[in-house]
């Protein structure tokens, strides 16, 4: 028998959990982010007034989705910008495919994108023969070593510049003790020439604006402006969930972004494109392509609670603050969106039944909810998540068999008091000794119960 999604994911947490070099490196660079976010924050007036803010306007968002996406279709539209609706990454790629033999594309340049992470775009083309490269630094790295972002908003966190500089060695002859100023003008020499060559760009967005049919697009390199701005065709694939109402609403959602992002006060390339070149414009392509890709978006759309998975801006930040995550990396997820909002929305996206079990990937502390820019109240949706699997049939009959078992044994002292603790003892060494793992030691049960215990305690007062 396969081995199931849960199990691997239990069997990979447990080896990357005790890789001791993962974890410097992991705790490193999240201690660098977390003194840049303490410091970006600081900057905020009001920042939970803020929050609640981009929370309003999301909800409002998702409540009328429908209208929004279809007034963003609008606007784009009468700038001569042309929608495509996915349904699905089959879709996507079908019709991503369809502009590339239009144009006779033999080339591109990426800049970052999850949502082409999500339909799978580089491999796909990668079958049909054309050159894709990613523009991104840290996109970059990963495309060379062959390896899936790890981290959303930081694709190569898990490496250290020790790695790079080797990865750089092997691959273009830089030294090894070349520094990551170094390291990134040698990436952009070789980047350079791309961006005048590729057929096609492509590029996500961070948001979609309804009001003026505009993509907003937020990098810190400018690769993304370079991506959109030299090839003769640019194809942006963003998730339905990206759209705000208005270009003024940029205002708040940039700073939230930039600031749980990355702890910047603002990221420092932020564009706004609004459809192809205009006759009176010097650069930017002549067609300008938006899927707008929904790929189980509507599965969660339609959960009156987990819904509100879809308010996020993809800040990271709930990542770097999760214990979970701190421990077992973004590589152990298997899904396109890791941590706490890759484990609420990945069940909804990709399958209840093959990832319902990263539902339980949380500790619940709830130091997620409390980051998250656009309070989404994460571990009460992993809770639903968990619910939602259950009366879907999906949980193990024995789990099912054990919890009735518990309930009915931790409700009544008596039945507590019955079993003494060499009894207890037992059935953890023999039924929960895996689950538990070989890392760590059982808990012990005393002997006696704590009712005996408390008696002879309180006779031996008299
Ligand atoms: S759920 Fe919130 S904290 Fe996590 S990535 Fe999305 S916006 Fe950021």
């Amino acid at each position: 028998m396969s081995q199931s999604n849960a199990d691997k994911f239990l069997e990979d947490s447990s080896t990357i959990s005790f890789d001791l070099r993962h974890r410097d490196i992991i705790t490193n660079n999240i201690d660098k982010y977390n003194t840049a976010f303490e410091k970006g924050k600081s900057k905020f007036h009001d920042l939970e007034n803020a929050k609640k803010k981009a929370n309003l306007i999301k909800w409002k968002v998702m409540e009328n989705l429908d209208r929004y996406l279809v007034e963003f279709e609008t606007n784009f539209t009468a700038q001569g910008g042309k929608v495509i609706w996915a349904n699905d990454a089959e879709e996507a790629r079908q019709e991503i495919w369809k502009i590339f033999e239009k144009h006779n594309a033999s080339s591109v340049i990426k800049s970052k994108s999850m949502a082409t992470e999500e339909i799978e775009l580089n491999q796909f083309l990668e079958t049909k023969g054309i050159d894709s490269v990613e523009s991104d630094l840290g996109e970059y790295i990963i495309q060379l070593l062959g390896h899936k972002p790890y981290h959303f908003v930081t694709p190569a966190m898990h490496l250290s510049l020790e790695d790079i500089a080797k990865l750089f060695h092997e691959k273009f002859d830089t030294p090894l003790e070349a520094t990551a100023e170094e390291l990134t003008m040698k990436a952009r020499e070789l980047l350079r020439d791309k961006y005048n060559t590729a057929d096609i760009g492509i590029t996500g967005a961070n948001f979609l604006v309804a009001e003026s049919g505009s993509i907003a697009i937020t990098e810190n390199e400018g690769n993304a402006r370079l991506t959109t701005t030299f090839p003769k065709v640019h194809i942006a694939v963003v998730g339905i969930e990206k759209i705000i109402p208005s270009i003024g609403d940029l205002d708040l959602f940039w700073p939230l972004l930039a600031t749980h992002g990355t702890g910047q006060n603002l990221t420092v390339y932020n564009s706004i494109l609004s459809g192809p070149r205009k006759a009176n414009e010097t650069d930017g392509p002549e067609e300008m392509y938006v899927v707008l890709l929904d790929n189980g978006r509507t599965n969660l759309l339609a959960k009156k609670e987990q819904r509100q998975g879809l308010y996020c801006i993809r800040c990271g930040s709930c990542l770097n603050v999760c214990p979970i995550y701190q421990n077992i990396g973004g590589h152990t997820y298997e899904t396109t969106y890791q941590g706490p909002i890759g484990s609420l929305i990945s069940p909804h996206l990709n399958g209840m039944k093959e990832f319902k079990h990263l539902s339980n990937a949380s500790t619940l502390c709830g130091k997620c909810t409390e980051v998250c820019p656009v309070n989404i109240d994460i571990q009460k949706m992993l809770l639903l998540n968990r619910k939602d699997a259950v009366d879907e049939g999906l949980a193990p009959a024995s789990e099912e068999k054990i919890w009735k078992g518990y309930t009915t044994v931790v409700k009544k002292r008596r039945w507590l008091d019955f079993f003494g603790g060499r009894f207890k003892n037992f059935i953890m060494r023999n039924f929960f000794k895996k689950a538990w793992g070989d890392k760590r030691e059982l808990p012990e049960f005393a002997d006696k119960s704590f009712t005996k215990q408390w008696k002879e305690q309180q006779k031996n007062k008299d």
